[in-house]
């Protein structure tokens, strides 16, 4: 039988053989991925983001890949002052293989955590199959079965049919303001995308996600003297306010967009009228055309408070991630990843939303993509992470099984690209 006759659901030699090669290396995916947990990473901890890079293109290196690190550049931060300030983030680790072949797949995921060093470091057997431990699931774990899938992949007859561009992240958790535009070239280039983030511990997931924007809005005021000359202030914190009152009245005008001033930072003595105010804001809309009003209404809300007299400001930021609704694209290959976990019997439920991932930088590249195909776990950004150890094999199994698909036919790549 020819491998492109063998339906989804059904089991090829090339899928029998990489299966097996997965389930024989769940005790060393577990290994691995307790080992890469006890290296902290959190997103602003450059020394343990520069310390766990190497170990990444160590372990890479048994792909058939080319692997590098590679720097990014500062990210800018609006600082409490109002002014631009630059952390040097983590490199990016890239790993290509095969960048001639037919077939192109973009893989990609985050070796950050939320987790600042020293704040959450112990990893536990909780019982029931579960380990807890920082970044187990999200997403040390999906790292981990990316790599085994690959291999397995790699180690099957129809490779050549396949390249592949890993592109792994310093600062996902933050935003992947610094690794952004090396995730779009690489997706640019690709039909499919695939991505680690955890799935539920039941399994399923994620369908469509929103978009999220973040801003800093910075207000200048005048300051003067509050008992002496009041009226030459100018007060940033009432342009501040204002602006704040008329975001927040533009939830609900506009179905799935919702927006929320997270802080004001302004002000100090209560006898000097402040002339700094720095609104933080965040915004999360389902789709292009909400994500573009919904930018157009915070701007002019801060056009607005400008009118106050001698306030002026600047504004900073937008869509980071742009939504990544359903479309024909997504839909149809969700219904091949669902009926590639029938061979596995998976029932693979995908549900939209409200969260964001590196899946919305791949689909805003033109990539169609599946995005949580790491670890099953739960609680993550929280000192209860958890994955489910048994899902290291389960999952690499079924990422390894999605690249058998792409590579021999059985999920027409090319086809559902120019779906999109
Ligand atoms: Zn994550």
């Amino acid at each position: 039988m020819k491998a492109d006759e063998i339906k989804l659901g059904e089991l090829s030699e090339a899928d029998q053989d990489a299966l097996k090669h997965v389930r024989a290396q769940q005790d060393f995916m577990l290994e691995r991925v307790t080992g890469w947990s006890a290296v902290n990473t959190g997103s602003w901890n450059a020394e343990g983001l520069n310390k766990f890079a190497p170990l990444l293109v160590k372990a890479f290196e048994e792909t058939e890949a080319v692997v590098e690190l590679i720097k990014t550049d500062p990210i800018e931060k609006v600082t409490d002052k109002g002014d631009l300030s630059g952390f040097q983030s983590g490199p990016v680790m890239r790993a290509s293989a095969r960048p001639g072949a037919p077939l192109q797949v973009v893989m990609t995921g985050h070796y950050d955590t939320v987790f600042p060093a020293g704040t959450f470091e112990t990893i536990q057997d909780i019982g029931d199959g579960k380990l807890n431990g920082p970044g187990l699931a999200d997403m040390k774990g999906g790292i981990t079965v990316m790599l085994e899938a690959l291999k397995a992949f790699e180690a099957g007859p129809m490779k050549h049919r396949l390249g592949y561009t890993v592109v792994l992240s310093p600062d996902e958790e933050t935003g992947n303001f610094a690794s952004n535009s090396l995730i779009m070239d690489a997706a640019k280039k690709a039909h499919i995308g695939l991505t680690f983030e955890p799935a539920m511990e039941d399994g399923s997931l994620a369908g469509a996600r929103k978009g999220s924007a973040v801003y800093d809005i910075v207000f200048h005021g005048r300051s003067a003297h509050a008992g002496r000359n009041p009226e030459d202030g100018r007060s940033a914190i009432m342009a501040a306010a204002d602006f704040a009152m008329r975001v927040e009245a533009l939830n609900g005008q506009r179905e799935g967009v919702t927006f929320n001033v997270g802080s004001i930072d302004a002000g100090g003595a209560v006898n000097i009228v402040p002339e700094l105010g720095i609104c933080r804001m965040g915004c999360r809309a389902p789709d292009g055309p909400s994500a573009e009003w919904a930018d157009k209404q915070v701007r002019a809300a801060f056009d607005a408070a400008c009118q106050r007299p001698d306030i002026h400001g600047h504004v900073h930021g937008g869509f980071y991630r742009p939504p990544k609704p359903r479309n024909a694209a997504q839909d149809e290959l969700i219904a091949k990843v669902k009926a590639t976990g029938k061979a596995l019997g998976l029932t693979l439920n995908f549900n939209d939303t409200g969260g964001v991932c590196e899946g919305n930088n791949v689909f805003a590249a033109g990539t169609p993509n599946i995005d949580t195909l790491g670890v099953r776990g739960g609680r993550i950004h929280s000192s209860e992470e958890f994955m489910v150890v048994s899902s290291l094999s389960e999952r690499a199994g079924l990422a390894a099984l999605i690249l058998n698909r792409i590579a021999d036919g059985r999920i027409d790549a090319k086809k559902i690209k120019s779906m999109m």
